[in-house]
């Protein structure tokens, strides 16, 4: 009984907090719920400039942590920023939270981008096995669970300004889900769980579901931030989506020919030899993954 009452100030606080926000939320317009379906018609500026913390009190910041939040699925429905003709003025920290640690002091062993016919949407730190991995900027942990999609025992993050970073292949949690953590926390021992042929950790930063370079963001060679803030647009940081979206692969499967791929995805046999550096007159293995576009 005295417990309670010694604590009902904070308990009163709380309260009047949260119907605060609860009546903020509701007066204009956006229950948490609605929230997901109405960010789609937002432009990305728009959601930035929500996801941006400001002078506003803690309360308010917490919407960066509402829309979207799934703790059981890893990818956020992407909003394409493919499509945007906005360009995203990007603070990777502020004085809020100006923090910025590395994620692991490692080498880059693999970079973003296309690796043989997977698009790669990170990089890949070496480290050994137990290497403690740490959180790259303040936030909190929207995920932290195996994965089945390849990433093994994973961690997402996301953080004040509604970018997230995730951590993948660790051998084991030092977080739990809903945590809110500072950056340079550790929250994972390094290992090679998921598709990993060693242990490495895989290092992604995404806002909005699309996949930004880490490199664009983080000079791994220094341990150092490349910039505090960036432009992003289809120009830029986004380029790659268009490119990554043309092309194609196809699994060639038992009495398909050449010439049948050729018919089938609206190109050429010649077209095809030259993407995949065959000649026309090579025969394909079933299960060899072809480029057609
Ligand atoms: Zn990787």
């Amino acid at each position: 009984m005295n417990l309670n009452v010694r604590y009902l100030p904070t308990n009163l606080t709380d309260i009047v907090l949260k119907n605060l926000f609860l009546f903020l939320t509701l007066a204009t317009g956006i229950s948490t719920m609605a929230q997901n379906r109405q960010l789609a018609e937002l432009t990305p500026n728009q959601i930035a400039r929500m996801a941006v913390p400001s002078a506003a009190p803690d309360f308010i910041e917490l919407e960066v942590f509402s829309w979207g939040w799934d703790n059981n699925n890893v990818h956020l429905d992407s909003i394409d920023l493919s499509e945007t003709t906005d360009t995203i003025h990007m603070r990777w920290v502020d004085s809020r939270h100006p923090h910025f640690h590395m994620p692991f002091n490692g080498e880059v062993r693999s970079h973003f981008g296309w690796r043989r016919s997977r698009y790669h949407y990170g990089v890949d730190l070496k480290l050994d096995r137990g290497d403690t991995v740490y959180a790259a900027f303040d936030g909190k942990i929207r995920y932290a669970r195996y994965n089945y999609g390849g990433y093994g025992n994973l961690v997402v993050m996301r953080h004040y300004n509604g970018v997230e970073t995730y951590y993948a292949h660790l051998s084991r949690f030092l977080v739990d889900t809903n945590e809110y953590v500072r950056a340079g926390t550790p929250i994972g021992l390094g290992g090679s769980t998921g598709r990993s042929t060693g242990p490495h950790l895989h290092f992604e930063v995404r806002y909005l579901g699309n996949a930004i370079d880490p490199e664009e963001v983080i000079d791994f060679e220094t341990g150092e931030l490349k910039s505090l803030e960036t432009d992003m647009s289809v120009e830029t940081t986004f380029k790659y989506l268009k490119e990554m979206r043309a092309r194609r692969y196809h699994r060639v499967r038992s009495g398909e020919t050449l010439s049948a791929l050729a018919r089938r995805y609206h190109t050429s046999v010649n077209a095809i030899c030259r993407l995949n550096g065959i000649r026309s007159t090579d025969v394909i293995r079933i299960g060899q993954n072809l480029r057609v576009r």
